[in-house]
Order: C-alpha cells, then structure tokens, then sequence
C-alpha cells in the first residue's frame, strides 16, 4: 500500500476527533451580518474592528487605483513590482507607527514567517512566549536558531533564559496583543530585558495597530515607545487586513535593520509585489484611522467593549454564573468567554447559531486544554441593539445547559 492511500484514514481521525475544519462561504450584509447559506447572521468573528472592509472611502481608492495600475504587480518589489502607489505606503505607515522606516509585505504570515530567519539563525537564540501567532513560531522553526519558550507574559522567566544564553544573538518573539485572549504585552518590560541582555525585540501587533493608541497609531506608540523615544533594538510588525480592513503587513523600525530586512526576508524578493491597488486601499484606510473618523470608530467599539463586559460581568446573571463562564481579562476588541470543556463550547456556538448569531469557538490545540472558549470578536460596525442581542442568547444558553 502506497503512503498516498493513507489520506483518506487520515482524514477520517480528524473526524472522529472533532477537529476536521470545514469553511462557510460568506457574503457580507449590511453592518456586521453576514450571509451564509442564504442564512443572515450576526457576526462576532470578523478582525474588522473598525467596519472599514466595506467602506465607500477604501471602495473608491481601490476602484482609482484600478484605472491607473491595473489589478497585478506584476513582479517582486525587487523588479518591477513596487509601484509609486506602495513606495507612498511605506513612507505613510512609518510616519503612522513614528519609527524611521517600514517595509510594506503581501501578507502577515508570510512577514514573520521570512523576517525571522532574515534576522537570526543557526547557533543563535530565539526566546518566544507561549502563546505566540503560529507565523512566529514558524518564522522561529524555519530559522534553525535554537527556540527557548517562555511562560505567557512571564518576564522574570525570559530575564532568567536570556541571562543564561550564551548565544552572542538573540531574538525575543511577542504579540503585541494576544490573538486568541486579547491581553496586551508588557512592551517596556520587554524592552527592558532585551536592552539588559543585548537582545532584539520583534513585536507582533496584528490586533492593535488601527485599535490601540493614539490616532490608532497601535500598542507601541501606546507605550510611547516611537518617535524621539523608538529603540534601535525593536522591530514593529502589523497587519493590514484585521482593523485596517484591507490585507497585507509591514515591518517598521530601525534604518539598517529594515534594509537589511528588504536584502534578506524570503516572502519580500521572491513574492511578487502586493498590488498597488491594495497599496491605495490601505492609504484610503490609514487616512480614516489616524483622523476623527477613525476616533468615532474607536470610541465606539470601546463602548461595545464595555457593553459586552458589563453584560457578562459577575452578578450581572445568575445563569452566566451558575455556568462558570468568565471573560478572560481583556480591554481590547478580542473578548474571550472561557467556557472549559470542548463539547459544551460548541454546544454553546450552535445555540449561539439557532438564535441567527456567529460567535466562533476556539479549542484546544490552538487554546490550552481545558480553556475552550468562544472568542467574541468587537466592531465599531457593531450596533448596542446587536450587543444586547448577543447578551440576551448567551445567557438564554447558560440557562439552557
Ligand atoms: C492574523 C495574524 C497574522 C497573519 O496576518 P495575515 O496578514 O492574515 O497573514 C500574524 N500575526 C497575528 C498575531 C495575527 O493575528
């Protein structure tokens, strides 16, 4: 029997595990609904925090954009594929996240899992938290440096670790803002260690940049460390399709080490060039977030955030409580209900589903065992009536179980 015909077992024992994926096919409806189906949902599962992938301002860039580029780059940005168009948004998103340079990528995963291995290799040392995105951990993995993971946030642990490496590089991999528990990084902790142990720090800040801050300008520039105040030893990464509502990433930081990022990262010089049509997207997007626009947007997920947390605070509802779901201690858009075991998480996502609404459930492996969870997902598209929705068949599902 040939190894090929091993597949269809294969595929069989995901199934019988639970944890065979399968996709939705999605149009979007007006405000944060969604059609499935031909089912209209309320979605809590979408990374535009912002409501701006649907936006009339980023529709018309995109459709100027058209008339001028055409739809494809063509090339790699190291040939003929960096346009006019995305050489403006580098030079906009540096001004944005006030550091000296950005380098503007395809795409989030493809970034880390290339800049990574640019920056460090065999015989150095990576130290990453736990609770990582998987494009660093494979960003860590394609390196061939040696990976030392520290417990989530546990700062005395990496001092520890850092202070025993006898590598001459090292590199510290952190989220800015956690994927799937929405807590933010201790960034001047961090940095400290790293200054302490001649270290470089890579910030990943996929779920703060658009969101947090001032101006949206993201997590670091809320712990003031840009501008005057940016480290020669701190690499700046966000993405471009969560609240900027486009696609695409940069990397921003130091002069030499962006150079050497634009020489070096793989997905750069042999992708071909993210096109300029997207490129005038992102300016239309990154004009609304830095402006009153945008602190409409964000002033109005912090109420939705806040809606949501009182909602489901202790002693808000006997049921709620009875059930012993508790949201994880998160200010951002990323609101988990701990729900515990696997079974009843998903039997709460499909009452969620019988009452019209999308809140996904996330399981182990991807959350620790025990800590099944439904990651409810904040939009300034989101309206109150939508939260109230939301709260009122959670805790009809509490009752329920
Ligand atoms: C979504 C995400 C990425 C990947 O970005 P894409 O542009 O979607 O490829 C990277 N890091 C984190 C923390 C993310 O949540």
């Amino acid at each position: 029997m040939s190894w090929l015909d091993e597949f269809d077992d294969r595929l069989a024992a995901l199934d019988a595990q639970a944890l065979r994926r399968r996709r939705r096919a999605v149009r979007p409806e007006a405000g944060a609904r969604l059609n499935v189906d031909d089912q209209s949902l309320l979605a809590f599962c979408s990374n535009d925090y912002l409501g701006l992938a649907n936006d009339p301002a980023l529709k018309a860039a995109v459709h100027a954009a058209v008339e001028v580029y055409g739809v494809g780059a063509g090339a790699s940005p190291m040939v003929s594929g960096h346009s006019v168009a995305n050489a403006a948004l580098e030079r906009e998103l540096a001004e944005a996240v006030q550091l000296p340079r950005a380098l503007y990528f395809y795409a989030g995963y493809a970034t880390n899992a290339s800049i990574v291995p640019a920056l460090v290799g065999a015989g150095d040392a990576l130290f990453s938290d736990v609770l990582n995105h998987a494009c660093l951990i494979d960003g860590a993995r394609l390196s061939k440096a040696q990976v030392q993971r520290f417990a989530h946030a546990d700062l005395a642990q990496l001092d520890t670790l850092l202070a025993a490496s006898p590598a001459r590089r090292k590199l510290v991999l952190s989220d800015a803002v956690f994927s799937m528990d929405g807590d933010v990084a201790d960034i001047p902790g961090l940095l400290a260690l790293c200054e302490r142990h001649d270290a470089l720090l890579l910030l990943d800040d996929a779920h703060g940049f658009g969101v947090l801050g001032p101006q949206g300008r993201g997590a670091l520039a809320a712990a003031g460390i840009t501008g005057a105040a940016a480290s020669p030893r701190l690499l700046y990464m966000a993405t471009l399709g969560k609240a900027l509502g486009v696609a695409g990433a940069f990397v921003a930081g130091p002069e030499v080490l962006v150079e050497w990022l634009l020489q070096k990262a793989r997905s750069y010089t042999y992708a071909t060039a993210a096109p300029a049509l997207l490129a005038e997207a992102v300016r239309a997007s990154l004009r609304c977030v830095l402006t009153d626009e945008g602190e409409r947007r964000r002033q109005q997920l912090r109420a939705r955030i806040a809606q949501l947390r009182d909602g489901l605070a202790p002693g808000a509802d006997a049921a709620v409580d009875a059930a012993g779901w508790a949201l994880l201690p998160s200010h951002t858009a990323i609101q988990p209900l701990v729900i515990g075991d696997n079974a009843t998480a998903l039997a709460v996502m499909a009452r969620l589903h019988e009452h019209g609404l999308w809140v996904p459930a996330i399981r182990p492996p991807t959350v620790p065992a025990g800590t099944a969870r439904l990651r409810i997902a904040l939009s300034a598209a989101h309206r109150r009536a939508d939260v109230d929705e939301l709260l009122g068949a959670l805790r009809s599902a509490a009752r329920g179980l």
